[in-house]
């Protein structure tokens, strides 16, 4: 399978030629079709896999094709992550990945200056990615809020429930718009995951590898 078998338009086709990348990781080739389709996705799969770009080129290609203004203090996609780390590679990717397609790309996390977020957060992006407690910290402050999603991202959803961001998860998914795309990734699968799942996803495309 080659990329130009999965359907990705040409900026993000040329934006995957100057990152070097030849040939879709068996994640991408699985998952970018069913998300082009506007399906739901719960990936199983490690760091390392290529799970990144294979929620975050699909995603790209359906924010251009919806062609949506940028919401007022809100976001258009949000990934969730566990940690300031991975939130900071994700914001990266989505820079590398979007970088002709012309969308604004922030990221919040813990640690930093909340001021700093507040005024980042004004104006709205196209993606945003946060860690789920720096993001409530903001929405309870009316600094932001979840009115504009259209696709939502939980990226290593049993990594955010170890450090405890099940209530967060739980209060984000009844804040966040009924009609939207949501792509849900785990390494493992327990019970409380599943859960989560049912509650965050309508009939996800599954893939596991
Ligand atoms: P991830 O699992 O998303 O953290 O990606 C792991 C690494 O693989 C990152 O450094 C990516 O830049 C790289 N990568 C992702 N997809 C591909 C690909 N199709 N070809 C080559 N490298 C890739």
């Amino acid at each position: 399978i080659q990329f130009s078998d999965l359907g990705l338009s040409q900026p993000v086709m040329q934006a995957l030629d100057m990152q070097g990348y030849k040939t879709p990781t068996p994640i991408q080739a699985q998952a970018i079709p069913p998300v082009l389709e506007g399906r739901d996705l719960l990936g199983i799969a490690q760091t390392g896999t290529g799970k990144t770009a294979a929620f975050m080129l699909p995603s790209i290609d359906n924010l251009r094709k919806a062609d949506n203004q940028i919401p007022f203090k809100s976001c258009r996609m949000l990934v969730l992550a566990p940690t300031r780390e991975l939130a900071g590679q994700i914001a990266q990717s989505a820079k590398d990945y979007g970088a002709l397609a012309g969308l604004k790309v922030h990221s919040i996390v813990g640690g930093t200056s909340v001021n700093k977020d507040r005024n980042k957060l004004h104006r709205g992006c196209d993606i945003l990615v946060a860690t789920p407690g720096r993001l409530l910290d903001l929405i309870d402050q009316k600094a932001f809020n979840l009115d504009g999603l259209e696709i939502l991202v939980l990226d290593e959803a049993d990594q955010m429930l170890d450090l405890g961001f099940i209530h967060a998860l739980r209060r984000i998914r009844e804040l966040a718009p009924a009609e939207r795309q949501t792509l849900f990734f785990s390494a493992t699968m327990p019970k409380q995951i599943k859960e989560l799942v049912s509650g965050y996803c309508k009939n996800p495309a599954q893939v596991s590898v």
